[in-house]
């Protein structure tokens, strides 16, 4: 570029705010769509664009190609296949007000004369995705990428329940090969849920959902994908056949067996796109996942097609983007909590503030690393919003309103609680305390027992769990059983009625569901779904005690991480105390659905290769008998099935008299077993 014309061209100081801004917005662009980590809110994002925007138009020839203004995107990572779409995925152009919507109107009308009408949907704050299918079937899914390329994310986007694996028929038949558009996202609640079990893993949680669904589905391992809840709302198709408007393209994809999103309008002008925007912008709170605009569409596919497209989005469309909602308030003090895992989080109290529908008093501020660099010091006047309008959260600091006295924040090294020292385990991000009496552990791990999920125990918040706490009438879940009328009736706001109601609420989750039980344990890394899986394998709790690291290792879903800390727990004399208590109260968990059965509480290893019947049939057979199918041989196995060429699993099992079958007489063994009521 010849540096003596640009500067003839335009002032200097235009010139390199151009640069500093292309600079920061190609790193929040890798940040947000290559690692999935944005550091900013995409409303802090939107306006440094906007900046560039409006720069680039003003001065013309400082726009190139490769401007961030110009590209849709992030490239996609070299860890997935790439695939080439076959028509480019494109972004969508901003309004951020009325009059700038009135704007495309004008536009549009003044491209192709009159408009037949608008069709209003919910932008979805999720991730975009091109499924195709071929001759009806769904062979492949890849993420937008860089808009010409993307990520083949197949295998992970084959978990999403409500992705068809099959389209249903349509009148007039189905194209040989069919690509539909629409958004991946996570629900609200799924996204608060994978937080607190990354947080509880010492690992940094999500930004917002957004960033929470496009890290399930570029994870490298479907299970993981398959465990995080994702959903789908579809929205375009192609080729469009005989459709002639987006809103037909909506019912096709409904007909075909896809959520579409109900909240949509079909606006005659742009008056009536207005009210629709009025009103979502109250409502979307409501709603039980993140939306962050409007996307208006010309309805007419002609019309769209007569429009076209510029380099990055369509002219037919536009994102209305809902302002954001950000709030001031005060940093009133920085306490840190111990949570049931031992994880310490510094957290902000604040000067009360309405946000999204809610007061919020508190707000996590998550690990040291953060309030590092966000440099929150107490006292200070901060932005406030809430992630993905669940997680109240520091935009940033208002440092114009710093007071003069405000020193930076330090970490204590000790547990508030019980004042050992804070252990940081080489890549987590948080502190732990590991001390497993220390009084907060305690706290949070009776509240998690209680809560829904686990045992459910209803009228057992954390107010009365303090005060059981307090009076010393419990220390841990076992102790909850044996609490009686009298004791509570000394409890504030408890009277003869509620004691009663309380004690019999207790007394009936002595039995719970097997699943349920697990995760009320709180053993780090176990949350509610890893608990379903281990209750679904191992079908009781004396099975899933006794499997080894490998045995759970050997479960489908369940990594490295989980079967070391299982393992590891079940082991702990800390452990088997809270296991023995609990029985010993009357604790008995239910049976998990198929654990019951004739080989119940049985472990089987099978070596070698069969002839008969495939591995993975004969364990399902196993399973579906009560029996648990493990990897490796200990002196708890129930038996060992030798196939054809064992390996040293036969010799490990003779050296430790393990009964040995071969495979005719397990075949035998599993009829008769199969045929018994
Ligand atoms: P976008 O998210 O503003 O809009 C385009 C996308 O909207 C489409 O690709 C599609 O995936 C989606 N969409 C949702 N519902 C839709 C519907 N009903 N119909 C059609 N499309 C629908 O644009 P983008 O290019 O994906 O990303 C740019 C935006 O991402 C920015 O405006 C900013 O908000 C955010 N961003 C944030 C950061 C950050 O650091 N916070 C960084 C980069 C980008």
């Amino acid at each position: 570029m010849d540096t003596g014309n640009i500067e003839t061209a335009f002032p200097e100081q235009a010139r390199a705010r151009v640069m500093a801004l292309r600079e920061e917005l190609e790193h929040h662009s890798r940040q947000y769509h290559v690692l999935d980590a944005p550091e900013i809110t995409d409303a802090e994002y939107d306006r440094l664009f906007r900046e560039l925007v409006d720069l680039e138009s003003a001065y013309p020839d400082l726009q190139t190609a490769d401007s961030p203004t110009q590209r849709v995107g992030g490239e996609p990572a070299a860890t997935f296949t790439k695939v080439s779409h076959r028509t480019s995925m494109l972004s969508l152009n901003n309004a951020f007000n009325p009059d700038e919507v009135r704007d495309f109107g004008a536009r549009v009308e003044r491209a192709i004369g009159a408009v037949s009408g608008y069709v209003c949907e919910l932008k979805i704050d999720g991730l975009a995705m091109s499924i195709t299918y071929s001759r009806g079937s769904f062979v492949r899914a890849a993420t937008r990428g860089n808009g010409v390329e993307g990520e083949d994310v197949t295998a992970n986007v084959r978990t999403i329940r409500s992705v068809p694996r099959a389209l249903a028929p349509l009148d007039g038949g189905l194209p040989d090969e069919l690509e539909v558009r629409g958004e991946v996202y996570l629900p609200k609640g799924a996204f608060a849920a994978t937080n607190t079990r990354l947080e509880e893993a010492g690992k940094p949680g999500y930004a917002n959902p957004r960033s929470a669904a496009a890290g399930a589905v570029r994870q490298l391992d479907p299970t993981v994908t398959a465990g995080r809840g994702l959903q789908t709302f579809m929205y375009a198709i192609d080729p469009p056949g005989r459709i002639r408007s987006q809103a037909e393209v909506l019912e096709t994809l409904a007909a075909l067996g896809f959520r579409v999103n109900p909240h949509r309008r079909l606006a005659g002008s742009i008056d009536e796109v207005l009210a629709f925007l009025e009103h979502w912008s109250e409502r979307r709170h409501d709603l039980d996942y993140d939306t962050d605009g409007v996307v208006i569409k010309v309805a007419s596919l002609a019309e769209q097609a007569e429009l076209g497209t510029i380099s990055r989005a369509p002219r037919w469309a536009i994102a209305y983007k809902f302002p954001p909602e950000e709030h001031e308030t005060q940093v009133l003090d920085i306490h840190v909590q111990v949570g049931r895992t031992g994880a310490v989080t510094p957290v902000a109290v604040l000067e009360p503030t309405l946000v999204a529908g809610s007061t919020v008093r508190r707000c996590t501020l998550h690990n040291e690393d953060e309030v590092a660099r966000k440099d929150v010091r107490i006292g200070d006047t901060v932005l406030l919003h809430k992630a993905g309008d669940v997680i109240p959260e520091i935009v940033r600091v208002i440092l114009e309103k710093r007071p003069k006295d405000a020193t930076p924040w330090q970490m204590p090294e000790h547990c508030p609680a019980c004042d050992t020292l804070l252990v940081r385990e080489q890549g987590e991000v948080v502190r732990r305390c590991l001390n497993p009496l220390c009084p907060a552990q305690r706290r949070e791990l009776l509240i998690h027992f209680a809560a829904r999920g686990a045992t459910n125990i209803e009228g057992l918040g954390p107010a009365v769990i303090d005060q059981l706490l307090d009076l010393g009438y419990v220390t841990e879940p076992a102790d909850l059983f044996r609490v009686t009328a009298e004791q509570l009736l000394t409890l504030e706001g408890f009277a003869e009625r509620s004691a009663t109601k309380l004690i019999e609420s207790i007394a009936s989750r002595r039995r719970v569901p097997l699943a349920r039980f697990i995760n009320a344990l709180a053993i780090r890394h176990v949350g509610e779904h890893t608990a379903e899986t281990l209750a679904a394998h191992f079908g009781s709790i004396d099975a899933l005690s006794a499997a080894t690291e490998d045995d759970l290792l050997g479960v489908e879903g369940i990594g490295a991480v989980v079967a070391a800390h299982m393992a590891a727990w079940f082991a702990s004399a800390e452990g088997r105390a809270v296991l023995e208590h609990l029985r010993d109260a009357g604790v008995e968990p239910e049976r998990a659905a198929g654990g019951g059965g004739p080989w119940s509480g049985q472990n089987w290893v099978i070596t070698g290769s069969l002839e008969g019947t495939s591995r993975v049939d004969a364990e399902a057979r196993i399973r579906a008998l009560g029996g648990n199918p493990t990897s490796s041989v200990s002196r708890k196995t129930h038996a060992v099935v030798a196939g054809a060429s064992p390996g040293s699993k036969l010799e490990k099992a003779q050296r430790l008299d393990v009964r040995v079958l071969d495979e005719a007489q397990f075949l035998a063994e599993l009829e008769a077993a199969e045929g018994s009521p």
